[in-house]
């Protein structure tokens, strides 16, 4: 095992990258020239009730695939998973989506089954990382993202390069403290960032505004089963220009304002990419977030034009496992 090498994109070698994108429900390969420029896609189902093996299985297929049908010859496979990593060893420590995945080494049959050097990390991770390579955040020096999903993911890119930290546990930007007597995380603190505009945060201020007696089609949407409420409903009553769906997002954008301005007092961005579904809502979202950042970002001035929603979308974890190619800090493990 090594760590860097000049089988990086950009490196006069050139050469092709697959990217994989392994997710509770499908996983996807991506294989790209160093640039991101995506030559070819494949995807299947994960099937991740199989356990490990099966799911392994599934991934030598993916990956095999892309490296036999590529014209150039592969010099690097990288790979995006949710979850806690080793990835210096290529151990998947924990992974929310995958069951059975808990210690196990997930580059060994990788390295021993197709023998091309490679890199794994966290999916948030590495959708900074490819929004910093290939996407909104091109060209600046320190970067922060939040994907807002499930969770709120994250990643940091301080003078070009992703941080992990000594346990890879740097970018948890979702466990920040908004509110200290705030409602109850998934991870069992109170008042975390992503308590409150997680994919349950947002959903229970909405139905929280509709107990109240408001009228909004929200309900309508959601067949009166007020259960039913989801982010993408608030976002597409917003759309629609529904008043009480757009004063959940402009409640839910002055949240993320605030722990946006935290993170530009400890960090220096200088840009704030924001991903995920509820991010292509854009100005009911983005508007109460930069204002609130430009109202309360006082020591140093953040200007909030510089919050801008991420550009790779879907294919953002299997661009930044490529990506991972183009960090040296990244450690490569050699088959
Ligand atoms: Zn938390």
């Amino acid at each position: 095992m090594g760590t860097g090498g000049n089988t990086r994109p950009g490196s006069p070698a050139g050469g092709r990258f697959v990217g994989l994108d392994i997710g509770g429900t499908g996983m996807k390969g991506l294989l790209c020239a160093p640039d991101g420029t995506i030559v070819a896609r494949d995807a299947c189902p994960t099937e991740a009730d199989l356990g490990f093996q099966a799911v392994m299985e599934r991934i030598l297929r993916l990956a095999d695939s892309l490296v036999s049908g590529s014209e150039e010859p592969v010099v690097g496979i990288g790979m995006a998973l949710a979850g806690n990593l080793r990835s210096r060893e290529g151990v998947c420590v924990f992974s929310p989506n995958l069951p059975g995945w808990r210690n196990v080494n997930v580059a060994r049959p990788i390295l021993e089954n197709i023998g091309i050097p490679f890199r794994m990390g966290n999916d948030a991770n590495c959708a900074a990382l490819a929004e910093h390579r290939f996407g909104a955040g091109r060209g600046t020096v320190n970067m922060l993202m939040l994907t807002l999903g499930t969770g709120v993911g994250g990643g940091i890119i301080i003078d070009g390069r992703l941080m992990l930290g000594p346990r890879e546990g740097m970018g948890e930007v979702g466990h920040i403290i908004v509110d200290p007597v705030g409602s109850e995380c998934g991870c069992g603190n109170h008042g975390c960032l992503e308590a409150m505009c997680g994919a349950d945060g947002i959903s229970s201020a909405a139905r929280l505004v509709l107990q109240s007696g408001v009228a909004s089609s929200m309900l309508e949407m959601a067949d009166g089963d007020i259960l039913a409420i989801s982010p993408r409903i608030v976002a597409d009553a917003a759309a629609e220009g529904d008043t009480a769906a757009i004063g959940v997002l402009t409640d839910i954008g002055k949240i993320l304002g605030a722990g946006i301005t935290t993170l530009c007092m400890v960090l220096d961005p200088d840009r704030v990419v924001i991903g995920g579904q509820i991010a292509k809502t854009g100005a009911p979202l983005f508007d109460p977030m930069r204002r609130t950042v430009a109202a309360r970002a006082r020591m140093v001035p953040f200007d909030a034009a510089n919050i801008v929603p991420a550009e790779l979308g879907g294919d953002a974890g299997a661009l930044g496992a490529v990506a991972l190619f183009d960090d040296d800090s990244m450690a490569q493990l050699q088959p």
